[in-house]
């Protein structure tokens, strides 16, 4: 049998940057062993999961281009791929390990359990069960079912074991069973819990690799005692790093977007994405740092996944971002910019005139190389877009006094008025000709025409500005200008 790996997610919230790579390098080791990608929903925390946002995580996942060979919505042999539609096979698993004496019922109450805890950690222990229900024979459960109380399910954990996972990212992890106690793999109310439910997946669904984060290091001893009550192997692990931002701290809300629809919503690019999350802890061999997901499905190994944690730096992701922002058609990115720029007024694609497409791929190409992500875009409309420039300030307003300023914005305005087409070229002719016409360096036409136009010193070359104006703007930008600031 081939490769299988899974990415199963709770269906909690969003889909996360550290879900969204822990998919991604699933996704990649299948592929690179021509394996198969499962994804399967863990559903059992009835009261935080609901279908939308399980929706949200496959649509996320799709966005990226994250593709899955077996699991929702996709289908396949080893379904259903929700852990709520699989609760029979937890109880059959669940009765296998009753009946071997590896798991039994428990009553205690959890005024009891709180009562062990504060003993043991009185005593300086780690608070754990100690086993008070393993031993109840049937007349003992009989009284307490019928006090009424609902048991939960407990795994019988060894003690004085120590239990070694072979982790293709940290190596050879070795846990002491003493000091786990006996937990807790059904709730009283019947649903297993996580570590109970993903092994029964894992084994079910022929799982060879568990590629997932780091903070499930910790659960995995406890789920490697299942496999061997069980009697069954226990997959590869690879507990891939934690996440942390640029102070080091774990990456949280505080830190801005940790959401993969954040990113989407403000126009970053999927590939960008997909790009940046890569080299969240893997490294490739060489100086590349540009991939696209076929690329990296190439080059991408398990043993180049580093111990350390990762560091999401949003610079970074910027960096990437702009170098596909630059590489894409000004058509797909006109798109992506549009709802950042309603002020534009221009309709959504099929509505639109095609002097309004025109016009919004000129205007993306004129700013692409400016931008990172196409939100951006909208603090470079009122260069291109309107009849009124921005009010001039400082240095502006300071170009604005220079004695030639005058004869230059009237000679401009002039032109403006004769040219027959206002393309770039004819532009960047008619304010050659003005610097010859009154015999001026380029600077001293360039800038007042700049700070008439915009009431900026920097901005967009004027020969992308003057064009997406379009005459009348620009005419009426000067007039303003001219009115205002000039006696
Ligand atoms: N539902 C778990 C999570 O979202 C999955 C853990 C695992 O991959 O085993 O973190």
């Amino acid at each position: 049998m081939g490769i299988r790996v899974r990415f199963a997610p709770s269906p909690t919230g969003p889909l996360h940057i550290g879900g969204a790579r822990s998919a991604l390098f699933n996704y990649l080791w299948a592929r690179k062993n021509k394996g198969t990608f499962i994804v399967r929903s863990e559903d059992t925390d009835l009261e935080r999961s609901s279908r939308e946002s399980e929706h949200n995580i496959l649509e996320a996942l799709r966005w990226l281009n994250i593709q899955w060979d077996e699991g929702i919505e996709v289908g396949g042999v080893h379904g259903p791929y929700r852990q709520t539609d699989r609760l029979a096979l937890y109880e059959e698993y669940t009765e296998k390990l009753i009946a071997n004496g590896d798991a039994y019922f428990c009553y205690c109450t959890e005024e009891e359990l709180e009562q062990e805890r504060q003993a043991l950690t009185a005593k300086g222990e780690t608070p754990r069960y100690l086993g008070k229900c393993r031993h109840l024979t049937s007349e003992q459960r009989a009284d307490l079912e019928l006090q009424g109380r609902k048991p939960v399910v407990r795994f019988c954990v060894p003690e004085g074991q120590a239990i070694h996972i072979s982790d293709q990212v940290r190596g050879d992890v070795v846990f002491d069973s003493n000091g786990i106690g006996d937990y807790v793999i059904v709730k009283s109310d019947g649903i297993p819990t996580y570590n109970f439910a993903v092994v029964v997946d894992d084994i079910t669904m022929g799982i060879t690799h568990v590629i997932r984060g780091e903070e499930h290091l910790s659960n995995t001893p406890r789920q490697v005692l299942i496999y061997q009550a069980l009697g069954v192997a226990a997959p590869e692990f690879a507990h891939i790093s934690l996440i942390l931002n640029t102070e080091g701290g774990k990456m949280s809300k505080r830190d801005g977007d940790t959401a993969v629809i954040d990113y989407q919503k403000k126009g970053y690019l999927p590939e960008a994405i997909v790009n940046f999350i890569a080299l969240l802890g893997w490294a490739p061999s060489g100086e590349e740092e540009f991939y696209t997901i076929d690329e990296l499905t190439d080059v991408f190994s398990l043993d180049r996944v580093s111990k350390s944690p990762a560091v999401f730096d949003r610079n970074k992701l910027n960096y990437i971002n702009a170098h596909y922002i630059k590489k894409a058609a000004p058509e797909r990115l006109a798109e992506l910019a549009l709802p950042h720029v309603e002020e534009l007024g221009i309709p959504p694609l099929g509505e639109r005139s095609e002097e309004q497409q025109q016009w919004l791929n000129d205007f993306i190409s004129a700013i692409s190389e400016k931008i990172s992500y196409m939100a951006e875009a909208r603090e470079f409309v009122h260069y291109f877009h309107g009849d009124r420039p921005l009010s001039p300030e400082g240095e502006a307003l300071e170009v604005l006094r220079g004695e030639q300023v005058p004869s230059v914005l009237a000679l401009f305005r002039d032109k403006v008025m004769e040219l027959e087409s206002l393309s770039g070229a004819n532009v960047k002719t008619l304010l050659k000709q003005i610097t010859k016409e009154l015999k001026l360096g380029g600077k001293l036409v360039f800038m007042p025409v700049r700070v008439a136009l915009t009431g900026q010193i920097h901005g967009p070359e004027l020969y992308d500005v003057i064009p997406l104006l379009g005459r009348e703007n620009v005419l009426k930008r000067v007039e303003v200008t001219m009115a205002r600031y000039l006696r």
